[in-house]
């Protein structure tokens, strides 16, 4: 068994593009800038608004945090987003979700310049993404394929079933791998929790993505030989052996499954450390104008 080591990767690519922004710079061109929206004060959206602003700042990028009280009306942030838009030193922006119940996430997400969508959720890049054209892919799903191609990985031909059809990743996940070309090409089947006997499924898979939220669903007996693992969930246990009473765990019961794997990712250290440098990468692309 062999870990896809999603930590180390993340550094090499950070790497990466603090040297592009050193040669935009040494060009006389200005770092890509990312802003965020952050409405309410919702921990987790907190922490990974926090997260990302950090990130910027690691690879030389400019960051800018637009924060917004819980009780802001919808025309406030429609307002925000207009003006997002039409900022010329801003190359791309998120609004973090979720945003607080009277808001419409769909009014707004719609809102969004798709040629500044960095989180790729407006349904033009994910139309354009359908359709094998140039678009802004999701973070996560962006992360996967970029550990696919470092880790060079086979996906041709193969079966992959992907658990879990969020439109932020199952559904992206399976429409990438199916398409043509690499990492592509290979035959998915998306599985839901409607799926009939689901480990039928999964014990064909060649590689299994996991994003259903469900701590360590996946076991041994589910999947054979050789699986590569791609384990997207992010949860948390209670653990009162340890000080702060919690620890993250994946969809797959990691332990007991590494053992059958060729590849797997860890929780944490996987697809997650993939997730925020992907955003960045978005961001770069939009700087440089190479989407749109
Ligand atoms: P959602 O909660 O939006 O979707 C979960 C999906 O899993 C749904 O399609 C649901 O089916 C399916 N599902 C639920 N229970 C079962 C079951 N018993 N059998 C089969 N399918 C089931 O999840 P997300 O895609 O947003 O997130 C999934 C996980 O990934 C979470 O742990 C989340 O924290 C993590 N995550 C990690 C990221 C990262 O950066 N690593 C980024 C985003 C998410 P149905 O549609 O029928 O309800």
């Amino acid at each position: 068994m062999q870990i896809l080591d999603g930590r180390a990767l993340a550094k090499t690519i950070r790497a990466e593009l603090a040297e592009e922004v050193q040669q935009l710079k040494a060009a006389g061109k200005r770092a890509p800038h990312l802003a965020a929206v952050l409405v309410g004060e919702d921990p987790a959206s907190q922490v990974y608004v926090r997260n990302k602003v950090r990130s910027c700042e690691k690879v030389g990028f400019e960051s800018s945090l637009v924060r917004l009280p819980a009780d802001t009306s919808e025309e406030e942030v429609l307002k925000v987003v207009h003006n997002l838009n039409e900022d010329d030193a801003v190359d791309g922006f998120i609004v973090q979700l979720p945003l607080p119940g009277h808001i419409n996430e769909v009014r707004v997400t719609l809102a969004i310049d798709p040629r500044k969508d960095v989180d790729g959720f407006h349904p033009v890049n994910f139309g354009r993404m359908a359709q094998s054209m140039p678009c802004y892919l999701p973070a996560t799903p962006a992360g996967i394929l970029e550990m696919i191609r470092r880790y060079e990985l086979p996906t041709e031909g193969k079966e992959v079933v992907v658990l879990g059809r969020s439109s932020i990743v199952g559904t992206p996940m399976s429409i990438l791998l199916s398409r043509k070309g690499y990492p592509g090409n290979a035959t998915v089947t998306l599985c839901h929790s409607r799926t009939r006997d689901l480990a039928e499924h999964t014990r064909r898979a060649d590689i299994l993505v996991a994003a259903i939220g469900i701590p360590e669903f996946v076991k041994p007996d589910m999947v054979k030989e050789g699986v590569v693992i791609i384990d997207v969930g992010i949860n948390r246990v209670e653990a009162p052996e340890l000080e702060k009473g919690y620890r993250l765990c994946g969809d797959v019961d990691y332990e007991a499954v590494a053992e059958k794997a060729s590849w797997i990712t860890p929780v944490p250290g996987g697809v997650g450390q993939l997730t925020v440098v992907s955003l960045l990468m978005n961001t770069l692309r939009a700087a440089k104008g190479e989407v749109y």
